[in-house]
């Protein structure tokens, strides 16, 4: 039986392994793609105290390879479900059972979708979540980013090295993204904001040709044409397997404060997952250092 078993490999998950193992905890993180979570996508961190600037992607490796060197085992599987216990959790998996006194749970957040016509049959089509992945398949185009927080911000800047036109649309006319990132959207030429504004459909024949925006303002309605519809428009937690298992708030997210302690003892969130003021590299990986000591305080109280 493991100490702790870490599910997700996301900077919460990677920090918690970090962290157990250097307090000699035996410790496994479960991760069903990559390492980094959302952050191996982020093109350009420069918020990370005493990296200036660094890839989301280099960040990603280097968390990982540090909690490896450290000893924290990685296993690549599909977690099924959960069955807690205190002091005897089950984690259901792809690969079969896991058994850990404790749990972090540090599952992170998935893309919200925009739910208008046109989003689901256009996906992998025109549409994307990911800037970063698939920017390079819009070089030379025109494209729109929907959304106004710092993700979105982040994307138009991102496209607008690589496409010819890049429209932001935006429901209200204030972003909710950090002012530095603003400047540097009103700065950039090939960016037209469309503000106030909602995107009401997306169209095309084979592949995405323009989206439908309704000023929410005027109620006037016109088309964009694009060849790509980045969907910006926030996150989820991923929750769905501990519907009823856990306690989770009104949004979706796991109950827990500073702490991280959950509703259930020996069983800890980390990260995006947990209800919080500010999800942050920073402030994930803050949290898989306190869910790491108080997992080790838990194991020790418990003997
Ligand atoms: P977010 O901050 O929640 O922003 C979502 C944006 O989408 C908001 O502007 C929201 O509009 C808009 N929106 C939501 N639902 C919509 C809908 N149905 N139709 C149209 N617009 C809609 O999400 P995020 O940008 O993905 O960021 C998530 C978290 O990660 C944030 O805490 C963010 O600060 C953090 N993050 C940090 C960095 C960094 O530090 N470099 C980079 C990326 C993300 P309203 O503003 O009107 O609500």
């Amino acid at each position: 039986m493991y100490d702790i078993a870490i599910v997700g490999e996301g900077p919460a998950g990677m920090t918690a392994a970090i962290y157990a193992t250097r307090a000699g905890l035996h410790t496994v993180i479960l991760e069903r793609a990559f390492s980094g979570g959302q952050m191996s996508t982020t093109p350009e961190i420069d918020n990370y105290p005493g990296l200036e600037t660094i890839s989301g992607f280099e960040l990603s490796m280097n968390m990982a390879n540090h909690a490896k060197k450290l000893g924290a085992e990685v296993m690549r599987a599909n977690v099924t479900g959960f069955d807690f216990s205190p002091g005897e959790n089950i984690i259901r998996t792809s690969s079969g059972d896991i058994t850990a006194k404790t749990v972090i749970l540090a599952l992170g957040a998935s893309h919200r979708a925009l739910d208008v016509p046109g989003e689901e049959k256009y996906k992998g089509l025109g549409v994307s979540y990911c800037a970063t992945c698939d920017g390079n398949f819009f070089r030379g185009r025109d494209v729109c980013v929907v959304g106004g927080g710092n993700t979105a911000l982040e994307d138009a800047l991102y496209l607008s090295k690589l496409c010819d036109r890049v429209y932001l649309i935006h429901r209200r006319d204030a972003f909710r993204g950090f002012d530095a990132l603003v400047r540097r959207i009103n700065e950039t030429e090939n960016i037209t904001l469309v503000l106030d504004s909602v995107v009401t459909e997306i169209s095309g024949n084979e592949r995405v040709s323009a989206v439908t925006v309704k000023n929410v303002k005027t109620d006037e309605t016109s088309e964009i044409s694009v060849s790509g519809c980045f969907i910006a428009v926030g996150m989820k937690p991923n929750t769905e397997l501990l519907e009823g298992k856990i306690k989770l708030t009104s949004s979706g997210h796991i109950d827990a404060g500073e702490d991280t302690a959950t509703n259930l003892p020996g069983v800890f969130a980390a990260g995006d997952i947990r209800n919080k003021i500010s999800y942050q590299i920073i402030t994930a990986a803050s949290d898989g250092a306190v869910a790491a000591h108080m997992a080790g305080i838990y194991i020790t109280e418990r003997g």
